[in-house]
């Protein structure tokens, strides 16, 4: 880690990393009932950047309550269409007006390089909101083609409150997945944003308090898992959860969503594999690998962990991955010439560093990295790249949410898509190639609900996200996310 230069922390993120932090209940800000707050950390420093209102299953309770005042008064979810479109573009600009703002919060909360915050994270959100708002004035039912004496037709409605939980990998980005679609179909909502990194969901009630949006439209309230979490996949005043976040925790939301058969959607881990193939532009498939690993300090749900190349550019190719992930600059998230920034917590540190163990000890080598990568504070992780891994190996099967990337060899076609599909998760894959019959036939092959064809790690509003599998279910983005918020009711009406 170099000496970085002084970075200037804007004010407004130090007045209001200063100020107050409490819960978005009904439209006032709140503190939890029980009292209780908890820290939250800066993980390039280790230092507590604020004290946190924790909500617990009584706040979830009040919130509840005040949400489904708010959706059964219809100030929101029988709101002229139009109208309701001109919240979600306000909200999309207000992102964007504090969007500098922004960034900086949410590396200072979460530890991601300036340059992902204020390029990836922020415009992104501002973006789905944007895109949402496009939604609202064309969600249609359908008329039937009923027999003669009837008029039959389909209205498309809100779901109702939606309990909304998230991960701490992309705060604001994974807020605005959430709350954009759900309040484009005219739901209301109680979003739970990760206990390691709440700051910029509360900023973001500020944004929407701004926008003039209804009270108990958006409701926040941070928290644990085991408190507000679970208080929300159980609430009986629920209707529908979404959730993005570990399998196993999946597992846990479904039976506790299972009290009241609310709708459930699971966005889920992730061991994606990232194929390449000989005849690829191996400079454009090595970047491309690298930020498929490395982006986020590797804490990306679709991540290319499992690099696959043919055996006869095995030894070449993971050279390539491991000078490259060797020159990234390790150092002070906030520093503009950063590419890797710490990991988000201790407990992930410590987690992640554990693989790195687990994977020597299992006979994989390490090409680079292998190692905590500060130098005093912080909890930095060097980028690490495995050679002579193979499928069956831990590292190449279990999620490790951090800068490690499993380079395994395969023969041909047949075994790329074999070893490739050989896991218990299907979030994404991607494969390489100057073939485009290749590229096509194992586009389909692969049992992964994202697939990229010579690039890795593309999103987009418009493109559906979802898993395979144990990846979960349900599919985010585009109108398949319109899906997720809204119920199809048929109406019949006797000519
Ligand atoms: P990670 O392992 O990456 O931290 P988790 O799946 O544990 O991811 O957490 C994702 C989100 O789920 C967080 O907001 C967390 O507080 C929440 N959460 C954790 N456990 C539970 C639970 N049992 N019920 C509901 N939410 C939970």
């Amino acid at each position: 880690m170099s000496a970085a230069p002084a970075v200037t922390i804007n004010p407004r993120v130090s007045e209001f990393v200063k100020s107050p932090k409490l819960l978005l209940i009904g439209g006032k800000w709140m503190p939890a009932k029980s009292g209780r707050t908890f820290e939250t950390i800066n993980p390039a420093t280790e230092e507590v950047l604020a004290n946190v209102a924790e909500a617990d299953a009584a706040d979830v309770d009040e919130a509840v309550k005040a949400a489904r005042r708010a959706f059964e008064e219809g100030k929101w979810s029988a709101m002229r269409p139009a109208d309701r479109a001109r919240f979600l573009f306000k909200i999309a600009e207000l992102i964007e007006a504090n969007a500098a703002e922004l960034a900086q919060l949410e590396t200072l909360d979460n530890g991601k390089a300036i340059n992902e915050s204020k390029n990836i994270d922020i415009p992104m959100a501002a973006e789905t909101f944007r895109y949402y708002a496009g939604w609202v004035t064309k969600i249609y039912g359908e008329t039937n083609p009923s027999s003669p004496d009837m008029f039959s037709y389909t209205l498309r409605e809100p779901v109702g409150v939606c309990g909304q939980i998230i991960p701490w990998n992309f705060p604001l980005l994974m807020a605005s997945w959430k709350l954009a679609p759900a309040l484009a179909c005219g739901n209301v909502s109680i979003l739970k944003p990760a206990e390691q990194t709440p700051l910029t969901a509360l900023r973001l009630g500020e944004l929407m308090l701004e926008a003039g949006l209804p009270e108990g439209v958006v409701n926040i309230l941070p928290g644990f898992g085991p408190g507000a979490g679970s208080a929300i996949a159980a609430h009986p005043g629920i209707d529908k959860v979404a959730f993005t976040g570990s399998t196993e925790v999946g597992r846990e939301i479904m039976k506790a969503a299972s009290g009241n058969l609310k709708r459930v959607s699971l966005e889920l881990g992730g061991k994606s594999p990232n194929i390449i193939f000989p005849d690829a532009d191996m400079k454009s498939a090595a970047f491309g690998a690298l930020m498929g690993v490395f982006l986020n300090q590797g804490q990306v749900c679709c991540a290319g962990t499992r690099v696959f190349v043919q055996q006869e550019k095995y030894d070449q190719f993971t050279d390539q991955l491991s000078q490259l992930a060797q020159n990234m600059k390790i150092g002070d998230p906030l520093d503009t010439s950063t590419r890797v920034g710490p990991l988000v917590s201790k407990e992930q540190f410590d987690r992640v560093t554990s693989y790195l163990d687990i994977g020597r000890k299992e006979g994989a080598k390490v090409k680079t990295g292998g190692e905590a990568g500060g130098q005093g504070k912080g909890y930095f992780v060097k980028p690490t790249v495995f050679a002579d891994v193979n499928n069956s190996m831990r590292i190449a099967r279990e999620e490790i949410f951090g800068p490690v990337a499993a380079t395994i060899a395969f023969k041909d076609e047949n075994d790329a898509v074999f070893q490739g599909n050989d896991t218990t998760y299907g979030l994404a894959a991607a494969v390489w190639t100057r073939d485009i019959s290749r590229a096509h036939a194992v586009a389909r092959k692969l049992k992964a609900g994202t697939v990229w064809v010579n690039c890795y790690g593309m999103l987009d509003p418009i493109s559906p996200f979802g898993g395979y599998k144990q990846s979960g279910f349900g599919r985010e983005l585009g109108k398949y996310a319109i899906e997720l918020y809204t119920e199809i009711k048929s109406v019949f009406v006797k000519l």
